[in-house]
């Protein structure tokens, strides 16, 4: 049993190499491409032990043990961005998921690590996930208004897009988050471009209330914040997509 079961060093070279051309190679162009910054410094930590990962790695991370892929991102000092680390689960310890998955679960905690160098706040969440989750290649085409999504009792639940605009910003983890975040910043993408997102991103304060966020929304797209104004941006792109 390794000493340090976060450790990226200890495992095979081939693996370490792979990551780190990955990151400076293809990631590093995506996230100057999609929000025009550079990918900062990033330590990566990977965990390949199933019990500590079900364990102190869960606990870490605030997860629920389960068989899906996790990771998550930490700063040793957010107000001046460095040493941002990642952990990941090992892709020998998934269970279910294709290796590709790795290297897009991957990719989405260093397009975190790039949005705290445009602003340190991460809400709202569904954005911050969402924007991760879309550069990352997760995508979701804003064709249908409403999703069926599980929770995470594996209830079934339906939720409409439109629900994005009454999201608790503190609820991490959920689900929603990421689907509504998926759905709509292809929506935003495909009706305003990268670089009003990249310009609301930026605006975005961690005090923030609710309200803030819908003035700065409607400052950087031109249309509120609001189910009439989500309801416009969503025929606008769901035209060209049926
Ligand atoms: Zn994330």
């Amino acid at each position: 049993m390794p000493k340090n079961r976060l450790d990226l060093s200890i495992y095979k070279p081939g693996l370490q190499g792979r990551i780190v051309n990955y990151a400076r190679g293809p990631v590093a162009r995506d996230v100057r491409h999609y929000l025009n910054v550079d990918l900062p410094a990033i330590d990566v930590r990977l965990c390949q032990d199933r019990d500590y990962y079900d364990g102190e790695f869960c606990k870490r991370a605030g997860f629920k043990p389960d068989d899906t892929v996790g990771s998550y991102t930490v700063f040793n000092n957010l107000h001046k961005r460095i040493n941002p680390k990642i952990f990941l689960m090992h892709p020998q310890l998934f269970r279910f998921s294709r290796p590709l998955c790795f290297w897009r679960v991957f990719k989405h905690e260093c397009v975190h690590t790039a949005w705290r160098c445009l602003t340190i706040s991460i809400s709202p969440n569904w954005l911050f996930e969402g924007v991760a989750e879309h550069i990352a290649g997760f995508r979701l085409a804003p064709e249908r208004e409403a999703y069926f999504i599980f929770d995470q009792d594996n209830n079934c639940h339906r939720v409409s897009v439109y629900s994005v605009i009454n999201i608790e910003s503190g609820n991490r983890h959920v689900t929603d988050n990421y689907l509504l975040g998926r759905f709509w910043v292809g929506a935003l993408a495909r009706r305003f471009g990268w670089a009003k997102i990249r310009q609301l991103i930026i605006s975005l304060d961690e005090k923030d209330s609710r309200k803030d966020f819908a003035r700065k929304f409607q400052d950087a797209f031109g249309t509120p914040f609001t189910k009439n104004g989500l309801q416009s941006i969503y025929r606008s792109v769901s035209k060209g997509s049926r």
